[in-house]
């Protein structure tokens, strides 16, 4: 370390401005108010990647309609256990926020929660069938209850007039509805919690490139910045450092050298949705409606169509179309899959590239698709879609876990992973999957992995803030209750 060069000790360093930092450092500034906290961001503003409006579905992933959380089990039944361990993690992501809004913290929910009615929408006897089981499952279970299911065609004319219309009447169909959904936007959320910090005193340097970390001699991290306004680098310091990074952290992950960041690999995901210009089929659809991935298809390409409402405005998207890019962000550079290869992770790459060839293909074959092959997978949700009324945009990219698993080596990971080292003093936050929605039982795994000394103290804080917190709100009917009421009355839900 060259005398100098540091510019000041701070007690936690937050890399990325997306949803997952800005969740970090809010539940920090409650917990530890006193902490001070920095945060360096690449970009100009807060939430301009993967967390942007434009760049993610928006679902409040709660497993009411996302049919891959809940599998047919070898004797028939269907298995809800996922279904029921994301539900409840969205209850603690409604609580938090609930908890911002209702001490004015941020403003205005409305801006970034609405309710939209959630439904799953099948084809064929077989589909139809694994649906019927699913929502008398699912229905019986207080987490999931209001939910509805019909396969009368005039009933769902009622709920989805765009997906009935000039539909042929031979096949079997069938939905379930429940309108206790919501659509989230988790660009205008990530923007509200920034400002808050911003207020909390946190500075926030965007415009920041976070270009290499080092361990220090004393056990804390030296974090190398450029600024890329000026072409400046600084150096600068914090006992704990969050790698918030969206696709951008295994990079940086790979850059501390612990232990615990060999043997991992990433697999870019490219993502594009259709968008609907037309204002009359727009205000025509009213929910989100997910579909069955297509054999073959990774459970993040399961097509939906989703009423939205991003910059004020009712919308309607449709997608995504998954695909391949080496870019790990959306503004990264081609070569970033190439450089994320390490000797120490090469034999893992190399296994997942000979397993994942069936995946590779699928994803090039989706990159290759004409505005007009979309069309036709469009119009099997809205028969009588127009190619005039739709445009597309390119969404995210999401960076896929690929590790050495019991499955084997190069396994590849669709759910989200936190990496921590063996002393806790910087985490990375990996993964894609089902994201945003849980940020704040991510978030808050990072602070009993990373803070075990602090924990025991700030539980009190943390049950104020998040009354469900360590209990599982399925086994208490009453506290699921008093939770739902409280938050759909602050976030107005209702
Ligand atoms: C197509 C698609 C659909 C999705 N749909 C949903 C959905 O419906 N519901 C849901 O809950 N989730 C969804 N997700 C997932 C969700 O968007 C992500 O899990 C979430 O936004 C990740 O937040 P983050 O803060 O980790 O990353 P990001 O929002 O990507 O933020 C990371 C930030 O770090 C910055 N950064 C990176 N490297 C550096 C560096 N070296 N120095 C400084 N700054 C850096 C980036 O510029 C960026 O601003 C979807 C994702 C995609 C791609």
């Amino acid at each position: 370390m060259t005398a100098g060069r540091i510019q000041k000790k701070t007690s936690v360093i937050l890399i990325g401005a997306g949803i997952m930092s800005a969740t970090l450092g809010s539940l920090l500034k409650a917990l530890a108010p006193e902490w001070e906290i920095k945060v360096f961001e690449k970009l100009a503003e807060a939430g301009e990647e993967s967390s942007n409006e434009w760049n993610n579905a928006g679902t409040g992933h709660s497993a009411l309609c996302e049919l891959n959380y809940t599998s047919e089990k070898p004797d028939g039944s269907i298995d809800i256990s996922k279904a029921i361990k994301i539900n409840e993690q969205f209850q603690l992501s409604r609580q938090f926020w609930s908890y911002l809004a209702g001490s004015h913290l941020i403003r205005h929910p409305q801006g970034f929660i609405r309710p939209i009615p959630h439904m799953s929408f099948v084809q064929g006897g077989k589909n139809v069938s694994f649906l019927k089981k699913r929502f008398e499952t699912l229905s019986s279970h207080p987490l999931f209850q209001g939910m509805e299911f019909s396969d009368d065609p005039e009933k769902l004319n009622e709920w989805i007039p765009l997906i009935m219309e000039g539909r042929a009447s031979n096949e079997p169909i069938a939905a379930t509805k429940i309108n206790s959904g919501t659509d989230v936007n988790f660009g205008a959320l990530t923007r509200s919690l920034f400002d808050h910090l911003k207020n909390q005193n946190v500075e926030i340097d965007y415009k920041h490139l976070v270009k290499n970390i080092n361990r220090t001699s004393d056990g804390s991290w030296e974090v190398k910045v450029k600024d890329s306004e000026n072409g400046k680098i600084e150096h600068h310091m914090a006992q704990f450092v969050f790698i918030g990074g969206g696709g951008g952290s295994l990079p940086l992950l790979q850059k501390t050298g612990i232990p615990e960041s060999k043997h991992i690999g990433g697999f870019p995901v490219s993502g594009l949705f259709m968008v609907c210009s037309n204002p009359e089929v727009v205000a025509r659809h009213h929910a989100k409606v997910y579909g069955k991935a297509k054999i073959g298809a990774p459970p993040m390409s399961v097509p939906h169509l989703d009423t939205r409402y991003i910059e004020g405005k009712q919308t309607l998207l449709f997608g995504p179309f998954a695909g391949f890019s080496p870019k790990f962000l959306k503004t990264g550079s081609n070569l970033d899959l190439i450089r994320s290869v390490k000797p120490d992770n090469l034999l893992t790459m190399l296994a997942a590239g000979i397993k994942q060839r069936a995946l590779t293909r699928y994803l090039i074959q989706q990159v290759l698709l004409s505005n007009e092959k979309r069309m036709e997978e469009l119009r099997e949700f809205v028969p009588n879609a127009k190619s005039a009324d739709w445009d597309t945009v390119v969404a995210g990219q999401r960076v896929q876990v690929i590790k050495d698993t019991e499955a084997g080596r190069g396994t590849l990971q669709f759910g989200t992973e936190v990496v921590t080292s063996a002393d806790g003093s910087i985490a990375a936050l990996l993964g894609a999957s089902p994201g945003a929605s849980t940020a704040v039982y991510v978030m808050l795994q990072v602070l009993e992995k990373c803070f075990p000394e602090q924990i025991k103290a700030w539980k009190p804080k943390i049950k104020e803030i998040i009354p469900s917190y360590g209990v599982p709100l399925a086994e208490n009917p009453a506290l699921l209750r008093e939770v739902r009421t409280a938050t759909a009355r602050t976030l107005g839900l209702n």
